[in-house]
């Protein structure tokens, strides 16, 4: 038995065989063939690649119903690769000069392209390395006449072990055989930390090594609360996890018992807490959890895995879909935010040093214009059907908000001069989550209808410590003193301008700094959706007077580990 601890990402408790992926590294042998032999190889290419096709376009199929086709897109920039004439020419000329066996051709070619795209400083060409690996690899498994290797093949429920995941691999996961992921690399806030708890699959990230030490088939003890990972447990962990995985259903059951009522303290407070989207189909478990809107709308996620732009009639449809859905209550969403560790392939994107300070959000949304605009009037036109509010990302001033704005009303007059109804009076609000926004919140507060406090990024920026590297994910603090004080000058400022503050990043789902948060005067709260019935249960058992106590009690300490001590604290007492 191994015990590891890794960085909690999503959490849930899995137990169950180990599927390791990616790294069955296959055993490409190489042999000489005769010249004659030639034909009946490149026969076997052919099939090889008709067979990866079919294998594609099925996969596809299966995303596009049940998920919807935006996911399915992926799969085109895969097809696109079997296309590659280049790449085809290449394995039969080489085949006929070197007389060896085409898997091995092929896969030398494959290597060759690999190295080729990665070193290219282009991002959207760099980013075809991963398409180009993951066909690649499928080709060389039915070259090899191997079972092919994939999510989608998955019989039973199995944790999934590897390096990294890529997007198809994510998106793959929504087939529900997945039952937890632990990978090597990877931060709390990372993009991929995020979908696991979209799709609601226990996750461990940053477990360095973790995939030289597993093996497939090993029995695994995945914890997503405590980052803890047990290979091949004895039999007592094995019957202590099984306790605690009951224990968990029990919890669970009474966190569920109060999701349809409202978010209000034992003394009359009340709070709104809302969910975190990334695609529309999450709708039914915004809604099975008992959210009482969208906090957030991460709209980037609409442009990703694809070839060309969205239409704005695309997005019109995508946010008029999501506003009628959750009709009366409100949904914010958030204009594109790319950059950082989100790079889309339509835009060419210049490779930057720090991307994360770099062409980011807002900053790449003013100096494109079309782009932006496209959204905003779409997100105008789509603002008749429901209660939409819109933010922007990543305001680091005041001049960076009158800037967006002037675009909104640019956007406003074109709709008027088309006749295109819009909401006219459609609420405007600004992420705080960049320090100089925070520390100027009071400026920002009088321009602005509400604020959103991005946490994910205000951590990382405040404290410099990149939110997706597991390296300095001890340094990651969201219960630093210096952020604790940041949002409470947010709050202050917002509340003296009469506006109100929500949080949308990972905090606000942190149920042991729930009462810290609400104590320090939060009024929304939005999360994941399956962490909303336990936050509504802790917020409804505390009295916003003690919440104001201990979140008063928290500002006088010097260090991240003790607020995170005291809030572990309180929460039990509250809670016992
Ligand atoms: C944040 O930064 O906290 C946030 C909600 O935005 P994202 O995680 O998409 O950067
Ligand atoms: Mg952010």
């Amino acid at each position: 038995m191994i015990e590891l601890k890794g960085i909690a990402a999503a959490s849930g408790i899995s137990i169950g065989p180990a599927y390791k992926l990616g790294k069955e590294d296959l055993v490409v042998s190489k042999e000489a063939i005769t010249w004659a032999d030639i034909p009946v190889q490149i026969q076997l290419f052919e099939e090889a690649l008709i067979k990866t096709r079919r294998e594609i376009i099925e996969l596809q199929k299966r995303i596009s119903t049940d998920m919807g086709q935006e996911e399915a897109l992926i799969f085109d920039a895969h097809l696109l690769v079997l296309e590659d004439r280049m790449l085809i020419e290449e394995v039969i000329s080489r085949l006929k000069k070197d007389q060896l066996n085409v898997a091995f051709i092929f896969s030398e070619v494959l290597k060759k392209y690999i190295s080729v795209f990665s070193q290219i400083e282009d991002e959207y060409l760099k980013e075809r390395t991963a398409d180009i690996n993951d066909v690649g690899k499928r080709i060389l498994r039915n070259l090899l006449g191997k079972e092919k290797i994939g999510l989608g093949d998955l019989k039973d429920k199995a944790i999934i072990v590897a390096h990294d995941l890529s997007p198809s691999d994510t998106v793959a996961m929504h087939t529900k055989k997945v039952a937890a992921f632990i990978t090597d690399i990877g931060g709390k806030t990372s993009h991929t930390a995020i979908m696991a708890k979209s799709l609601e699959i226990p996750a461990v990230v940053g477990l360095e090594g973790i995939t030289a030490q597993v093996n497939s088939g090993d029995i695994l003890i995945v914890d997503g609360l405590t980052g803890i990972v047990i290979i091949n447990p004895d039999e007592a962990t094995l019957r202590a996890y099984q306790q605690k995985l009951e224990n968990l259903k029990g919890i669970a059951e009474k966190f569920l018992a109060v999701k349809d009522l409202p978010a209000i303290t034992k003394d009359g407070r009340t709070v709104v807490i809302n969910a975190n989207i990334e695609f529309p189909d999450e709708m039914s478990s915004v809604k099975l959890h008992g959210s009482q809107g969208i906090g957030l709308y991460r709209t980037e996620f609409f442009y990703m895995n694809r070839k060309d732009s969205p239409t704005e009639e695309e997005h019109y449809e995508a946010y008029k879909y999501v506003a009628e859905q959750m009709k009366p209550y409100s949904v914010v969403i958030r204009t594109l935010d790319l950059g950082g560790d989100k790079f889309l392939s339509q835009f060419k994107i210049p490779h930057e040093m720090q991307p994360f300070l770099g062409w980011r959000a807002i900053r790449f949304c003013l100096a494109r214009p079309d782009i932006f605009k496209l959204q905003l009037r779409a997100i105008l036109r789509a603002s008749v059907h429901g209660n939409l509010k819109l933010m922007y990302p990543m305001i680091s001033g005041i001049e960076e908000l009158q800037q967006a704005n002037r675009l909104l009303q640019e956007a406003k007059d074109e709709l008027k001069q088309m006749n295109l109804e819009f909401n006219h009076d459609l609420k405007v609000g600004v992420m705080i989550e960049v320090p100089s926004a925070a520390l100027t919140a009071d400026i920002l507060a009088k321009e602005a209808d509400f604020f959103s406090i991005g946490t994910n990024d205000l951590i990382q920026y405040s404290l410099a410590v990149d939110r997706s590297n597991e390296k300095v994910a001890y340094l990651y603090e969201p219960t630093h003193p210096a952020v604790l004080r940041l949002i409470k000058n947010i709050i202050d400022a917002a509340h003296a301008a009469n506006i109100k503050v929500a949080m949308c990043g990972e905090m606000a789902g942190e149920p042991s700094l729930a009462l810290i948060l609400l104590g320090l005067g939060l009024d929304e709260f939005s999360m994941p959706p399956q962490i909303i019935p336990e936050l509504k249960y802790i917020i409804r058992a505390v009295d916003f007077k003690v919440a104001q106590k201990f979140a008063q009690e928290a500002l006088q300490l010097s260090t991240g580990t003790e607020v995170e001590k005291l809030a572990q604290e309180r929460l039990a007492e509250v809670l016992k």
